[in-house]
């Protein structure tokens, strides 16, 4: 059986996340598990929540709660609404798990020895006026490289870029917004990245297939050159910074930075996933202990593409150890809010929780799926949200479940009706659906997630295409064993699309596949039109299900325009 490991970048654990985030990394990387499930593949797709680091002390802060307390929390929060999306994570883990903390340390102690670690006397950012030293992110400036004004001391979102803090032009706090800053001494350990660079591009060289964006970002920053980079924070929340099972003398203050430690979640939530169900994580992580045969898929935005092919490889391929690497690294661009960004701080653009109390999981995916910010960056509107909630779930798929299992229960009762053969225009319909079967099903393998829910809506056409040709109807009253063959070919086709559709819009995919009897969650079909389109043996009871999407009136984008904004601001 093929063995498939699924990771997404892992979200910050302060506060719950905007559709961007979910469109970018972890609703892909589950439609992309459940589609890989359903074709009979072991699949294991973790994600967790990245809890260390600078944000979540203040945020604790600004919450009233010690940070232990806030991440459980927010843990909590952002693993529950992940959830209701139908986000299938076989584990949702935590970055501050004793298994993260021990690997993070093993990794540093096994560098070290190596050579690729050293203790560096470090000049830190120290803001005075804050009387504490200044993490990269809470210091901005001028970027060196594009003059964007607003650069972070980790990286200039504008240009891409990753800065130190000192590469800054005219500087200062973002919390108080002093520019009464000094850097002082502070010593830090150094993963010396620099050592590591020619292996670094060979193994990207190595994996052509990863796709153009992130091959591009890994060798922009190869051919700009690696820099050795600091490990270590002057921070209390975080990885304890160990020697030899002790605390390293003069790092009894510091812990390992977030960067350092948060993607090594990977196999620290497999393990969190092995220690309570008891299964093998070395089987999926560890190349020597069976993960030689795991394809690994990496989901990420663009943002994390160069943790994911430059500083995180470094960990992995200065270990020398055989912990298994992405064999696939999916990025993606930005969903954007109108012309400009989702913004957490500035509250601009809908958040998960928002999102679901105005609609079902299904029609947040589906939208999100099929304007995946894929090829480029792509803009949210309520306009064309409504449009694709309105045409694609309400008009083409719903209406074409309920018309004709309605119909059917109506002429021919509760069950798939028996009787008639098959004619040219069924010969037609499987030839077209063998056709977009293959397409779908080669786009869903290719992870080309927009081209996929395109594809998907094309098979769910050919069903209202069908049926205006077929005029069951009208055949009714004159021939109705033609018109159970029609309604039987209809109903195969119901079945079919629970199926097909299940990897995007799981929950409407599941009363689909009971209103005709099936199996769920179900296996992925063969490309097969004939055999798909006569599998419902006559007989098998069927329901029509209730109305499985309700449309969206005018009224209420008015009114989610007015409550969430509707241009940039
Ligand atoms: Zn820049």
């Amino acid at each position: 059986m093929a063995r498939t490991l699924i990771t997404s970048a892992l979200p910050y654990i302060n506060g719950v996340k905007h559709l961007g985030n979910l469109a970018g990394s972890m609703l892909p990387a589950d439609v992309y598990a459940r589609f890989k499930r359903a074709q009979g593949d072991e699949v294991l797709y973790l994600c967790a929540t990245d809890e260390h680091g600078t944000p979540a002390e203040l945020a604790a802060a600004a919450a009233g709660q010690d940070v232990a307390t806030y991440c459980e929390e927010q843990h909590r929060i952002q693993h529950d609404i992940g959830r209701a999306y139908g986000l299938s994570w076989d584990w949702f883990g935590r970055s501050s798990s004793p298994q993260n903390h021990r690997l993070t340390q093993h990794f540093a102690e096994v560098l070290e020895d190596k050579g690729l670690i050293e203790e560096r006397v470090d000049r830190m950012v120290y803001s005075i006026d804050d009387k504490r030293f200044l993490p990269d992110r809470y210091i901005e400036g001028i970027c060196p490289h594009c003059a964007n004004p607003s650069a972070r001391g980790d990286q200039c979102d504008n240009c891409g870029n990753l800065l130190d803090p000192t590469d800054l032009k005219e500087p200062y706090s973002v919390i108080s917004g002093s520019r009464n800053l000094e850097v002082r001494d502070t010593r830090h350990l150094y993963l010396l990245q620099t050592k590591m660079a020619d292996r670094i591009r060979a193994w990207v060289d190595d994996n052509p297939h990863w796709g153009a964006l992130p091959r591009s970002i890994a060798y922009k920053h190869l051919d700009e050159g690696l820099i050795d980079r600091g490990i270590t924070r002057d921070l209390a929340w975080g990885v304890p910074v160990m020697r030899g099972g002790f605390p390293r003398p003069g790092f009894e203050d510091k812990v390992f930075y977030v960067w350092f430690d948060a993607p090594i979640e990977y196999f620290g939530a497999a393990q969190e996933w092995a220690d309570e169900t008891g299964d093998d994580w070395a089987r999926w992580c560890l190349t020597d202990q069976g993960a030689a045969d795991v394809r690994y898929v990496e989901f990420m935005g663009k943002d994390n593409v160069a943790f994911h092919t430059v500083s995180f490889p470094a960990t992995i391929l200065g270990s020398e150890e055989p912990w298994k690497q992405v064999d696939v690294l999916k990025a993606f661009n930005w969903l954007n809010w109108y012309g400009g960004k989702f913004s957490t701080s500035k509250g601009r653009g809908v958040f998960m929780d928002q999102a679901l109390e105005l609609l079902p999981a299904d029609c947040w995916r589906w939208y999100l799926t099929v304007n995946a910010p894929e090829g480029s960056d792509t803009a949210f509107t309520w306009e064309q949200f409504q449009s694709a909630i309105n045409r694609d779930l309400a008009d083409v798929l719903g209406n074409f479940v309920n018309r004709i299992l309605k119909f059917n229960e109506t002429k021919f009762g509760d069950v798939v009706p028996a009787g008639g053969e098959p004619g040219p225009l069924e010969e037609k319909l499987y030839g077209l659906v063998s056709e977009r079967l293959k397409a779908l099903t080669e786009d869903f393998d290719g992870i080309e997630m927009r081209k996929a829910a395109q594809g998907l809506r094309a098979l769910w056409v050919l069903g209202n295409e069908y049926l205006q040709e077929a005029a069951p109807w009208t055949a009714f009253k004159t021939d109705p064993e033609r018109a159970a063959v029609i309604v039987r070919t209809a109903l195969n086709l119901v079945a079919l699309y629970a199926r097909v559709s299940a990897p995007v819009i799981p929950y409407a995919a599941e009363i689909i596949a009971q209103s005709v009897g099936e199996p769920y969650p179900p296996t992925w079909p063969s490309t097969n039109g004939q055999a798909e389109l006569t599998r419902l043996e006559p007989g098998r009871p069927v329901k029509a299900p209730e109305v499985l999407f309700r449309k969206i009136e005018d009224t209420q984008v008015v009114e989610w325009t007015e409550r969430f904004g509707g241009q940039p601001g």
